[in-house]
């Protein structure tokens, strides 16, 4: 199975992706922390309800990066109905498991809504739409809306037939992954965060990973 994870993993680094394929992941992100927050919020309970939740359900738990989180963390009520917090979204036929932060309801539709943390200056970053656009895929939803959790905001955007191609091309190219191939390192700004980094430094590239 597919997971939407494993897509926007490939998006940060095509190695991260192999490796939260092949171990998963351990640490205790920002948007990990966001996501406890805004699920515990949008539920009628307090930080301190999120913290306690966060703590018990991730191993990699951590205080400092909850609180740095927390004290950022702009929670608006943006009025829609919720018709499911933390919700899957499967598609058998194309063996892809997409996690929706919340599934609301506008007007006669439902529309998956996903957390982000800043938003861009104007529409939604690309990393937002491909998980748009893999719901769309698993749930047939042709908009999303996207949470920006550091200023509270909420934005809307179509799912076109472009953004729907690129989650295509990128579920085939984590597929080379899950079968063993192991692609090129991408260094960034993540490297210095990556949970993987030692491991990393020390695998050799090959010619073949230059094409993932
Ligand atoms: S250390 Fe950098 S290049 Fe290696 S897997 Fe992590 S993010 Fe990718």
């Amino acid at each position: 199975m597919i997971k939407l994870s494993y897509i926007t993993s490939y998006l940060t680094c095509p190695r991260l992706c192999y490796y939260r394929i092949h171990f998963g992941e351990m640490s205790f992100t920002e948007m990990t922390a966001a996501r406890e927050i805004y699920f515990s919020l949008r539920q009628g309970f307090d930080l301190e309800w999120a913290k306690k939740r966060a703590e018990s359900l991730h191993d990699s738990f951590d205080f400092e990066t909850f609180n740095r989180v927390a004290e950022k963390f702009v929670y608006v009520d943006h009025g829609y109905k919720s018709v499911e917090i933390d919700a899957l979204i499967k598609s058998d036929a194309l063996n892809l498991l997409v996690s929706v932060d919340e599934v609301v309801e506008v007007g006669d539709n439902e529309l998956p809504l996903f957390l982000s943390l800043n938003p861009p200056e104007k529409g939604v970053w690309m990393k937002d739409l491909i998980k748009a656009g893999a719901a769309s895929l698993a749930g047939g939803f042709r908009e999303a809306m996207f949470y920006y959790a550091y200023t509270g905001e909420l934005r809307r955007a179509e799912v076109t037939f472009g953004v729907r191609k690129r989650v295509l091309k990128l579920m085939e190219r984590v597929k080379l992954l899950q079968k063993g191939f192991l692609p090129e390192r991408r260094e960034s700004g993540y490297c210095n965060y990556c949970s993987f980094k030692e491991d990393c430094e020390s695998k050799p590239e090959t010619f073949a990973s230059k094409f993932l």
